[in-house]
């Protein structure tokens, strides 16, 4: 249509036409409706119709029906006999006939394509849905749980009336046929089964019904629930208390070892993300995981300095009576505002050697090295009283 605006402009400029009315007829109604309403069009609509209405006024636009306009013929195609025999030359008869005599622009525009062209608009939904918490999640651990749940159905069994494990204690008959329960129900709400199918995964529904993941080696001469492993809904609370459990039960383990265990008897969708996300929040595992804080050395004080030049000293005296193999004993303590340093060593000539070294800071905390060097080697024993250094590793004391 801007097409069509760019030629009727053309033709009047060339033609000195400017103060005859130009009309203008299409059979699309929806692009008519877009001309003549005044809406927040989108933009590939509202670039159309800005130029469209540069060209010509909106109020010429008219709508003609699709037998009549003959336009129409070369869009869809005819034979060349019937092309002469239209009349395509001559246009539409109603133009030779007055205005009053003109079809009348009446037509029922699809409202849905005429809001098509409109400009999007992007709703947000800042509504908060708070959802009431599963009983589950005021415990924090697996087994307890599952405890509890055991606990619960003696109960409801009692009220019926049925027959219950006449135990004081839950057996772990009782505690396993819990948990099947437990999943049955969780699955119901989060699994949507469609034809033996879950998200694209082949599962089974047991006589226990508990959806099962039909794997590939199911031919395999194995345990009934690694080859056809419990499914199990991912970022769910129980899930993740499952995880906790076996990272536990297993010392810590990473992410390889609780999948592969995990896998014996679980499939949990997306394992790996959701195994990571529950390893990564494990406290202890990030505290032994955690990097050391490095601070860059300071420079030292001039009168540090003194102190070192006056041990160098010291020690190439004795390291050359050292080599002559002759007892020595030599000691020092410095005491400044920093704190107080020593250091003391004997040596008997015959090659063995014991001292120490250490260091005591301006907050009282020490550390000493107490070491010997004989003939069967060199040992060395750490102390201090530093706080939270206590059986961290080994040969640190803690006095
Ligand atoms: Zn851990």
């Amino acid at each position: 249509m801007e097409l069509r605006s760019r030629l009727a402009k053309y033709v009047v400029t060339a033609l000195s036409l400017r103060e005859v009315p130009t009309y203008y007829r299409t059979d699309a109604t929806v692009a008519l409706c877009w001309i003549q309403r005044e809406e927040n069009w989108g933009v590939f609509v509202n670039n159309r119709v800005r130029e469209i209405r540069s060209l010509s006024k909106k109020e010429y636009w008219r709508h003609i029906p699709g037998k009549l306009n003959p336009a129409d013929i070369a869009s869809r195609g005819c034979t060349l006999q019937h092309l002469l025999q239209y009349g395509w030359w001559k246009g539409p008869e109603f133009l030779k006939a007055f205005p009053e005599a003109w079809p009348k622009s009446e037509f029922s525009p699809n409202q849905e394509l005429i809001a098509a062209g409109m400009k999007k608009k992007i709703i947000v939904d800042l509504s908060v849905k708070i959802e009431k918490p599963e009983w589950f999640e005021r415990l924090s651990s697996f087994s307890k749980i599952v405890r509890v749940f055991c606990w619960m159905m003696r109960f409801v069994n009692k009220l019926r009336k049925k027959p219950s494990y006449g135990t004081k204690t839950l057996t772990v008959e009782e505690k396993a046929k819990a948990e099947i329960i437990l999943w049955s129900i969780e699955q119901k709400k989060h699994f949507h089964e469609k034809e033996n199918s879950v998200h694209g995964l082949q599962v089974v529904r047991g006589d226990d019904e508990v959806l099962r993941v039909k794997t590939r080696i199911i031919e395999r001469d194995d345990d009934l629930s690694f080859l056809y492993p419990i499914l199990l809904p991912s970022k769910h609370y129980l899930t993740e208390c499952l995880i906790r459990e076996y990272h536990l039960k297993y010392c810590h383990a990473g992410v390889q070892i609780l999948a592969a265990k995990l896998r014996l008897q679980y499939w949990i969708f997306s394992s790996e993300r959701n195994i990571r996300s529950c390893v990564s929040r494990c406290v202890v595992c990030k505290r032994f995981t955690a990097k050391a804080l490095i601070t860059p050395p300071m420079q030292l004080p001039l009168d540090r300095m003194f102190a070192i030049v006056l041990l160098s000293c010291v020690a190439l005296a004795t390291s050359s009576g050292i080599q002559q193999s002759q007892p020595y004993k030599f000691g020092y303590s410095i005491k400044d505002h920093h704190g107080e340093q020593h250091r003391e060593e004997s040596g008997n000539g015959a090659g063995s050697v014991v001292g120490n070294y250490g260091f005591t800071d301006d907050r009282r905390i020490a550390r000493q090295v107490n070491y010997v060097a004989d003939h069967v080697g060199f040992r060395a024993q750490v102390k201090t009283n530093e706080p939270g250094t206590a059986n961290r590793r080994r040969g640190i004391s803690n006095d």
